[in-house]
C-alpha cells in the first residue's frame, strides 16, 4: 500500500461524492475546502470539509466543479483514495441513472445492490498495479449496512426508492444507441444505466470503505423509443437534486459510528484478497 499523506488536521467521517447536478452538497456546516493531492495525482476538486448534524463530512463533486470531467476521464482513484486519507469510513455515492425499466421513472431514486462492467478503456480499475495483486470479491458490491441506511432514510421522507437494482456500467461519454439499449434491458436485464460507478465502487473496495450508491432516476433511455436528451436529464435532475440533499442530510447522523464489522465485511476487504 502507499503511504497515506494526511492534511493536517482534517478529518472526515462519512464521504460524499456528488454526480451530476450535484456539485455542492449545500448541507454542510462550517465548511472549509481541502486540497489533497494522492500517489494518483489530483483529485476532480478540491474537498469540501465541514459538519452535518455534528458529523464531519467530505464531499467530492465527481466530475468537478462546473462538468469539468467527463465520465471517462475521471481520476478514480486519486478521488477514493483522497477520501481515505481524510479518514472517511462512510462513502454515498451519488448519481444520475437512466432507468431500463417502466416502474424506475425519473425522478424516482434506486439503490443498486449489484453491477454490469460494460466500460472498455478505464485506465486504473485498481490501487494494485504490482507488485502486490489483489482480487477483490466483487460478489455483493455493495456495503449492506449503509444500503439499509439510506432506503430506510428515503423511505421515512416518503419519496419512491428502490431497493435492488443492477447499475450496468457504460464507457461514455455517449448513451447507448436502441440496440445497445435492448441488450442492457433485455439480455443483460440490467435496471439502470450510468457511466461512472466502475471503476469507483471496487476502488472504494479496495479502500475497505462502506460505499453505496443512490442512484437518481433522469429518464428512460432510449429503449422507450423516447431519444434521451442531455436537455431532458438536466431538468428532470435539478428536481431531484434537493430530495438527494434531504435524504443526506436524515441519513449522515446515522453513520455516527464507526461500521460494524458483523453488519458488513467492507472493512475487511482485503483479508482474503491479496496475493
Ligand atoms: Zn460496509
Amino acid at each position: 500500500m502507499y503511504d497515506i499523506v494526511r492534511p493536517s488536521g482534517v478529518k472526515a467521517h462519512v464521504g460524499i461524492i456528488g454526480g451530476s447536478g450535484l456539485y455542492d452538497p449545500g448541507i454542510v456546516e462550517n465548511p472549509v475546502e481541502v486540497r489533497v493531492s494522492t500517489p494518483f495525482g489530483n483529485p476532480s476538486d478540491f474537498i469540501t470539509v465541514g459538519e452535518v448534524r455534528g458529523i464531519k463530512v467530505a464531499f467530492l463533486p465527481r466530475h468537478g466543479r462546473g462538468h469539468r470531467y467527463p465520465p471517462h476521464t475521471i481520476n478514480y482513484r486519486a478521488n477514493i483514495w483522497a477520501l481515505k486519507t481524510l479518514g472517511v469510513k462512510w462513502v454515498i455515492s451519488v448519481s444520475a441513472v437512466g432507468s431500463l425499466r417502466e416502474d424506475y421513472m425519473p425522478g424516482d431514486f434506486v439503490v443498486p445492490d449489484q453491477f454490469i462492467d460494460m466500460t472498455k478503456n478505464r485506465k486504473h480499475y485498481t490501487f494494485y498495479d504490482g507488485p502486490i495483486t489483489v482480487h477483490v470479491s466483487m460478489a455483493d458490491p455493495f456495503c449492506s449496512a449503509l444500503r439499509d441506511i439510506i432506503l430506510e432514510t428515503g423511505r421515512s421522507l416518503g419519496y419512491r426508492i428502490h431497493d435492488r437494482g443492477t447499475y450496468v456500467c457504460i464507457e461514455g461519454p455517449r448513451f447507448s444507441t436502441r440496440a445497445e439499449s435492448r441488450v442492457w434491458k433485455e439480455v443483460f436485464k440490467a435496471d439502470i444505466i450510468g457511466m461512472t460507478l466502475v471503476p469507483e465502487v471496487n476502488l472504494a473496495c479496495e479502500a475497505q470503505l462502506c460505499y453505496a450508491t443512490l442512484a437518481m432516476v433522469t429518464d428512460y433511455d432510449v429503449w422507450a423509443d423516447r431519444p434521451v436528451t442531455a436537455e431532458e436529464v438536466e431538468r428532470v435532475m435539478k428536481s431531484n437534486v434537493e430530495r438527494a440533499r434531504s435524504i443526506l442530510y436524515e441519513a449522515i447522523p446515522k453513520l455516527a459510528g464507526d461500521p460494524d464489522s458483523s453488519r458488513c465485511s467492507c472493512c475487511r476487504a482485503l483479508d482474503f484478497a491479496v496475493v
